[in-house]
């Protein structure tokens, strides 16, 4: 049976992205050796290196003077590492979620935290708007794609406090203003590459306007000055990174990735809004992610939430039991989640109701 693939995260990759990747464990660049067994300081794999954040810049289109740095320690580690760097007295956070929350809990170690907006009264269900941002704040945090709630904020907001997000899991899913930004992060494991690599990017001139001692792995400058090898980077995650890259671009790149996962959006979000079973958890249409896509039962049907989970993982779908924190469903149609396993899904919401509606 075929497996189709909604994991929230670590989540599906391209299978060129699997394939090079497992060749390269056996034979990498031809050295006989496996790509976890050669030194970062070989002339393949900074190649490697040089080639992703080259490609990463590329197909972001980023503008000069920004770097792009592979790191260790997740998006987590960033929620502690951007105040650090960033926070002389102020932030100002936008609370859209658990990973926001997260994200403005740890800034509060380093200055005044001003929380704009949350919605946090209803689950994190929509977007707050219409929020003020303190002229005075450092910067400004967002989480873009809320990614346990199935929330997202789908355009690069004009605002004149700096801007910094964390797109973990929205990279590459849409074209982006990065000249809109000072930084951008998030791990990899949800659009990019295996778990292991943090991506950054970063408005080099942003830096260096602290007053605190940073420490050497926690300050951005070291790892722009090392080009993401101040320390052993993880070079396996990065490798693959590189591999997914490659195919964004060989598909057309963000314009086609966008293209593409609004239609996969489409098409489930519809049958979501048709099926008299479902309903959407989020209800503002332009609210809602095209990442994570949420859903529970409709009253008339609750009771029957673990019969169509059975159901579906007996049909083949993987991965879509919702966040502990929101119940019901949650499938994840990330780039390289092919439109067939979409259709999959709907096929079997489909023959659920012609099973239980009458
Ligand atoms: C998964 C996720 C994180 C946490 O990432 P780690 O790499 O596990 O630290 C942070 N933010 C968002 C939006 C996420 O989806």
């Amino acid at each position: 049976m075929k497996v189709h693939n909604f994991s929230a995260g670590p989540s599906i990759l391209p299978d060129f992205t699997v394939e090079k990747t497992a060749e390269a464990i056996h034979n990498f660049a031809g050295t006989g050796l496996s790509v976890m067994e050669v030194s970062h300081r070989s002339k393949e794999f900074v190649a490697v290196m040089d080639e992703a954040q080259s490609l990463f810049k590329e197909l972001l289109n980023i503008p000069e003077g920004y770097s792009v740095l592979f790191l260790g320690g997740g998006a987590s580690t960033q929620f502690c590492m951007i105040p650090y760097n960033l926070l002389g007295k102020k932030a100002a956070y936008l609370n859209t979620g658990a990973w926001a929350n997260k994200a403005q809990k740890e800034a509060k170690l380093f200055g005044e935290v001003v929380e704009v907006a949350s919605s946090k009264d209803a689950i994190y269900n929509y977007i707050p708007k219409g929020y003020e941002i303190p002229a005075d704040a450092d910067y400004f945090h967002i989480t873009t794609n809320n990614t346990i709630y199935g929330t997202e904020i789908k355009e690069d907001m004009d605002i004149d406090v700096p801007l910094v997000a964390d797109m973990s899991s929205d990279i590459f899913s849409r074209p982006v203003d990065v000249s809109k930004y000072v930084l951008i992060y998030g791990g990899a494991q949800k659009n990019l590459a295996p778990a292991g690599v943090t991506f950054v990017i970063v408005k080099d001139e942003f830096l260096g306007k602290m007053e605190r001692e940073i420490p050497t792995m926690l300050d951005y400058r070291t790892h722009i000055k090392g080009g993401s090898m101040f320390n052993t980077p993880p070079v396996v995650p990065v490798f693959a990174a590189l591999q997914t890259l490659k195919w964004i671009k060989a598909q057309g790149g963000v314009a086609a990735m966008q293209k593409m996962n609004d239609e996969k959006a489409a098409v489930l979000y519809n049958e979501i809004d048709r099926n008299p079973m479902f309903k959407g958890t989020v209800v503002n249409k332009e609210d809602r992610s095209i990442m994570n896509i949420c859903f529970v039962m409709t009253e008339e049907y609750k009771e029957l939430e673990k019969d169509f989970l059975d159901f579906a993982v007996s049909k083949g779908m993987s991965g879509i039991k919702g966040h502990r924190s929101v119940g019901g469903f949650r499938a994840s149609t990330y780039n390289a989640l092919p439109k067939s396993s979409v259709q999959a899904l709907v096929d079997c919401m489909k023959e659920f109701e012609s099973i239980h509606v009458k």
